[in-house]
């Protein structure tokens, strides 16, 4: 699994220098709550990548307004992607903690171009457990909602 990059403190991490305009980018997009720039590692020609302005280290430092930013900007993009590169489809990508993939400790949405045979690769290991066994998730994740 990686570790985190970054763990540098708000105001001082990359995307935080960033958006402050220390550090360079190829910004496609900004508002008040987000930004949009190209990622340097290009899994595929058009990765774009969509952080928050205000240093927040993964989805549970966000509010519930930066979050749905952060979903908006990601669709516009999107769109913008599908105009531009026509893929054949596009996956967004939102990692948090290193054991979630997370690199960059300032939360991100990846906006990613996809093809076919164009070398990502993704395990997702069903478990399928009996309607019982999710009922019992469900019902605690009820509780603390
Ligand atoms: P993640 O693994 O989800 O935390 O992704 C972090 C991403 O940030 C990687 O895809 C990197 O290529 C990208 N990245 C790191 N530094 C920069 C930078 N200065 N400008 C653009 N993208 C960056
Ligand atoms: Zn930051």
């Amino acid at each position: 699994m990686p570790m985190f990059v970054d763990t540098s403190p708000p105001g001082q991490c990359i995307f935080c220098r960033l958006v402050a305009g220390e550090i360079p980018s190829a910004t496609v997009y900004e508002d008040d709550h987000t930004i949009a720039f190209m990622d340097i590692g290009q899994v595929t020609p058009g990765h774009v990548l969509v952080a928050t302005k205000r240093h927040a280290a993964t989805l549970f430092d966000t509010t519930p307004a930066e979050a749905a930013a952060v979903m908006q900007t990601a669709r516009r993009v999107a769109l913008a992607v599908r105009a531009t590169f026509d893929p054949a489809g596009l996956t967004l990508l939102q990692a948090n903690g290193a054991e979630g993939g997370q690199t960059v400790g300032h939360v991100h949405m990846h906006v990613v171009p996809r093809h076919a045979d164009d070398g990502i690769t993704f395990t997702w290991p069903r478990q399928e457990p009996p309607a019982e066994v999710l009922a019992g998730y469900a019902q605690r994740l009820r509780a603390a909602l």
